[in-house]
């Protein structure tokens, strides 16, 4: 715990350490104009960390986060602003806030609160529209919040004063409050990817239906890793409207967003290093160009460009070249405790000891399906179908291509929700639950296509599975024991999609295990291998199903693999039952050759 967090914390002071020192020492030897603009690049950095926090952690792509800020940022300036200018510009304020004026300390604190309640209510709507990694109606949803929260105060004129905005806002005096709300965002950004919570938010930002797979319920990391980057965005807008005294409705409009955005995105989306990196990059080049297009440079031949607007030029231009070049920026995921952590004490590497018996059956505990049925659009893909599994047996269910099968684990795992019949899980009717929730209850599964969480490292895909569902009070089993048993300790600090096909298939089934469950749904796990990793994949389910006392019931093409796994196989064609029992005698069922005419 401590070693996991000492890293990421020496990291984030010698980051705000760099951004600081770049920033001071680019007021020692610029201009007065460049004071401002350096002022401007630290609080642009908070507001950076915060669209960081939510964006990079949870794979949801948000136009709408500056208009938060719009929030905090209305709220500070009404209550600051000197009674006497509130008389002149907006007598009619609503709730008396004409005749409000409170301390700035005051200000902040009810401006990051409302702020957070506006986070909420956006939140719950992100989670209506099903916000997963990459889903376009979240993002729409932040687009349409950042256009209506501009119109809101556009027109509420009596609180606003429309677009002419709000002046005479107490300056902010130093730039200690920004240098110290920097470092507390850097850190916070950090911790929070370290943390449980903000691990889960990756997996989920992965691949939400492995996330859910493995237990993981999207929202709740979702909603922290939204409120506490609004909680940022909401003290870097305070200071940014303290810092330039006055406040309008385009502070926070879509300006803003392009160039917090192409900070963000050209620096790297998944990493607050990285992001720091594309504050400062962007700020200098934006600053370059406005130079270099100014009246007193003049370059020959090269009018047509230097113009203006070259610095939007050039902001559109960094982020459509990474899109195209190097979509997750220049660092990646990379931070600088990634590399601190190689000279940084750390625990003693263990030996990996062996697996062991983590979660013995116990009671009822059989899965059950009753005259299960699926209609997708009028194809019946599925007809009553009624199957059962004791734990630590394990069961084949076998049958040609398109007979049903991955749509039978589809419906007993949850992901096809809309099903006739029943599913029972020791005892209790669990047709109803929703697949994260299947998945605490002790239900596990790979997929026929596999499902990693690519981006993270071996360890981790292994590890959030078994957070997930530690937390849930569910007897795991020893991950490190796990990883050794699928042959994967050496790799764990590996990416999962740098793995081999073999090793990702191993992978899949060492996270499913880790969650602890009862049951374990494969579909099948030895498709694309070769002869002898077959064979090894034979053993590997046997050992890792006995090792955490579970039952099985695995999907396969090859009849090689199931005789030699399974205590009993099912048989589907086209949807229905047409044989159970033991393999070699349904070997021999005259309705089972000729489903697979042509079959050994
Ligand atoms: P198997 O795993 O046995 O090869 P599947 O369960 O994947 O077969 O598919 C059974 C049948 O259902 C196939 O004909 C397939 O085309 C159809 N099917 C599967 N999933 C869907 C879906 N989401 N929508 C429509 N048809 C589907
Ligand atoms: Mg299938």
């Amino acid at each position: 715990m401590r070693d996991r967090f000492l890293a990421p914390t020496v990291g984030s002071l010698l980051l705000w350490g760099g951004m600081v020192g770049i920033a001071l020492g680019a007021a020692a030897l610029g201009t007065s104009s460049t004071e401002t603009l350096v002022t401007q690049m630290l609080i642009n950095a908070i507001v950076v960390i915060g669209l960081q926090v939510f964006i990079g952690n949870t794979g949801i792509l948000s136009f709408g986060h500056p208009a938060f800020g719009a929030y905090a940022g209305y709220v500070v300036a009404l209550l600051t602003m000197p009674m006497s200018r509130k008389l002149l510009q907006i007598p009619d304020a609503p709730l008396g806030l004409a005749e409000v004026e409170t301390s700035t300390v005051a200000a902040t604190v009810l401006a990051v609160g409302l702020t957070l309640i506006v986070g909420v209510i956006v939140g719950l709507a992100l989670v209506r529209s099903g916000a997963t990694s990459g889903a376009v109606a979240a993002t729409m949803i932040t687009l349409a919040f950042l256009f209506v929260t501009h119109e809101i105060a556009l027109n509420w004129t009596d609180l606003t004063d429309g677009g002419g905005g709000l002046g005479f806002i107490p300056r902010l005096e130093g730039r200690l409050p920004i240098i110290v709300t920097l470092l507390a965002s850097i850190l916070a950004a950090r911790w929070f990817a370290e943390s449980k919570t903000g691990r889960l938010a990756h997996a989920t930002r992965e691949d939400d239906v492995a996330a859910a797979s493995v237990g993981i319920n999207r929202i709740r990391p979702q909603m922290v890793a939204l409120l506490l980057s609004v909680g940022i965005i909401a003290i870097g807008a305070v200071l940014r409207v303290r810092a330039l005294g006055s406040m309008t409705p385009s502070f926070f409009y879509f300006d803003y967003t392009l160039v917090t955005l192409a900070m963000l995105i050209v620096g790297g989306r998944l990493s607050v290093t990285g992001s720091m990196l594309g504050v400062v990059a962007i700020t200098a080049g934006t600053e370059i160009t406005r130079v270099i297009s100014g009246d007193d440079v003049t370059v020959p031949g090269l009018e047509w460009l230097l113009r203006p607007n070259l610095s939007d030029l050039f902001l559109g231009g960094a982020m459509l070249g990474f899109m195209l070049l190097r979509p997750k920026g220049l660092l990646e995921d990379r931070e600088l405790d990634h590399w601190l952590r190689r000279w940084l004490p750390r625990r003693e590497e263990q030996v990996a000891p062996p697996p062991e018996v983590a979660n013995p059956a116990t009671g009822d505990s059989t899965l059950r399906t009753v005259d299960l049925g699926v209609v997708f659009n009028g194809f019946r893909a599925l007809a009553d179908v009624s199957i059962e599994v004791e734990q630590g047996e394990i069961v084949g269910l076998i049958g040609p291509n398109g007979a049903g099968k991955t749509t039978l684990i589809n419906a007993v795992s949850g992901l096809v929700a809309d099903h006739e019949g029943t599913v029972v899980l020791g005892g209790e009717d669990v047709t109803d639950l929703a697949p994260d929730e299947l998945a605490r209850a002790g239900i596990g599964r790979t997929f026929q296509n596999l499902r990693l969480f690519r981006g993270l490292s071996v360890a981790e895909n292994v590890a959030v599975a078994h957070m997930a569902s530690a937390a849930q009070g569910r007897q795991v089993p020893d991950i490190d024991a796990l990883l050794a048993a699928a042959g994967l300790w050496e790799l764990r600090d590996r990416k999962a999609s740098a793995l081999d096909y073999g090793n990702q298939r191993r992978l899949e089934l060492a996270r499913a295990a880790a969650a602890g469950p009862d049951f374990l749904l494969l579909d099948e796990p030895t498709s694309g291998m070769g002869e002898t990793e077959s064979a090894e994949m034979v053993d590997f389910v046997r050992a890792t199903a006995a090792s955490i006392g579970a039952g099985v019931l695995v999907i396969d093409h090859d009849l090689h693999f199931i005789v030699s796994i399974c205590d009993r196989v099912y048989v589907l064609d086209h949807g229905e039952l047409i044989a159970a029992g033991p393999p070699h005698v349904v070997r021999q069922d005259a309705a089972v050759k000729s489903a697979y005419l042509g079959e050994d």
